[in-house]
């Protein structure tokens, strides 16, 4: 039995892609998953490229990895970072023994024999590929139903590292999700960067199939109590998949909603596609149809040219929505993207104020929403055993619920009255029957 140390950075689609690696290299060889630098044979790091900061930590990681590592352990570099910086991770560390692009994970088992071997082509397409099964979590499943993406959003190196994007065979993404519920799991996030983009384009003929069909799809799967996806893009957000999200009972009442600006004139700069108007029809169609829907969001705060009018107008989007999760971050100039060319860089200062000015406002909002939430029921599903003897889940609408229970409750969905609240979690009871 091989042991295999695997540290993943970023997303949800990385944390699917590593469970892929441990998956595909089990095919292979025995692996168990260690803790420990010191008593690995393999040392893989799964890296992300959103923003500068986790490429700078990168290295610094590579050279904790290279002191800490056994006599013939190898390192393999894998994910976004992989395919952005390629043969330079060799050059600047040749310490590391492969590099892995976040589109070639299925070549894990080629790469690993080769030494200083590069697989990071943004071309190669496994998106028909049936990966062998793992899964972090046995009671839910994270699910891909397409891999890169086409849009072209002047911040973002997603389409530079992932690829064009093309939509997984239904038939595989149903087949998976059996294979998850025949082994315990109740509930499945579907993942893609557009996944309402879903049926675009396959890279074989297939029937037709978008995205609210292949709702409808997997919701016919017995056993299956919950569906969750990330990310839907507001582009996509038709009436049709909205009706679907909001009357299809299987479906989690939470839905992420990336905005990245509140301002029509900076999306029109992102190459969004959409308008501030737009976003916020798309929200109150969904506050209509499902008024129990929790919205999250992304807002990116400095992109090159905003002026404080614009940054007004996010904080305008964000009091009339009332998001309760916001990912929010300043913007961070990516290589090979338009907007790291553009010539009016906000100054870091200024940045980091509006940012901070951002999340507080929103940390009033998200108090205001937890601390209502005190005596609710929820209906609370139940997947981590907590080492305090507590018992871990969420509800419906995403919130993380703690109750007393041991893990007879695992893989249940349970109906929990709250007693307690604070920022980030809910203390509750279960209630009988
Ligand atoms: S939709 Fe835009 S932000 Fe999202 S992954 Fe694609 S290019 Fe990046």
């Amino acid at each position: 039995m091989k042991k295999l140390f695997i540290e993943t950075l970023g997303c949800a689609m990385n944390m699917r892609d590593s469970e892929h690696m441990i998956a595909e290299l089990n095919r292979e060889e025995s692996y168990e998953l260690t803790h420990s630098l010191g008593e690995a044979d393999l040392i893989l790091i799964n890296t992300c490229s959103v923003r500068e900061k986790p490429v700078a930590k990168l290295f610094s990681e590579i050279g904790v990895f290279a002191k800490s590592k056994k006599e013939g352990a190898k390192i393999g570099v894998c994910g976004c970072t992989a395919s952005h910086l390629g043969e330079e991770i060799i050059k600047r560390a040749p310490v590391v023994d492969f590099v892995l692009g976040a589109r070639n994970v299925s070549k894990i088992n080629e790469v690993i024999g080769k030494k200083h071997a590069v697989e990071i082509s943004i071309e190669f397409d496994e998106s028909a590929y049936a990966f062998a099964d793992y899964r972090t979590n046995p009671f839910r499943s994270m699910v891909n139903i397409s891999i890169g993406c086409d849009k072209q959003c002047t911040f973002c190196i997603v389409p530079a590292t992932r690829g064009d994007e093309i939509s997984i065979p239904s038939e595989l993404i149903v087949q998976e999700i059996h294979k998850s519920v025949a082994q315990g799991a109740r509930e499945v996030m579907l993942l893609g960067q557009n996944v309402n983009n879903y049926g675009r384009r396959f890279s074989a003929s297939q029937e037709s199939c978008d995205f609210t069909q292949l709702l409808q799809k997997i919701s016919e799967i017995e056993g299956l109590e919950r569906i969750r996806f990330t990310s839907p893009h507001p582009l996509h957000m038709d009436d049709r998949f909205l009706e679907e999200f909001a009357s299809n009972r299987k479906i989690c009442k939470q839905i992420h909603i990336p905005l990245q600006s509140g301002s029509s004139r900076v999306l029109q700069e992102m190459k969004r596609g959409y308008t501030k108007e737009w976003f916020l029809n798309r929200c109150a169609k969904v506050r209509a149809l499902a008024p129990e829907a929790v919205i999250s969001t992304d807002i990116i705060v400095g992109f090159p040219g905003e002026s404080d009018a614009d940054f007004e107008e996010t904080m305008d989007v964000l009091e009339k929505v009332r998001f309760e999760q916001l990912f929010s971050f300043k913007y961070s100039p990516r290589p090979q993207t338009a907007a790291a060319e553009y010539s009016d860089q906000i100054d870091s200062e200024a940045a980091s104020l509006r940012l901070a000015r951002l999340q507080a406002r929103h940390t009033e909002i998200l108090d205001e929403i937890m601390d209502a939430q005190a005596g609710r029921v929820h209906s609370v599903f139940f997947d981590e055993l907590k080492d305090n003897g507590r018992c871990a889940g969420r509800s419906d609408d995403g919130k993380l619920v703690f109750v007393e229970g041991s893990e007879e409750l695992l893989g249940t969905i349970k109906r929990v009255r709250i007693t307690k609240s604070s920022r980030s979690a809910l203390d509750g009871v279960v209630l009988e029957g």
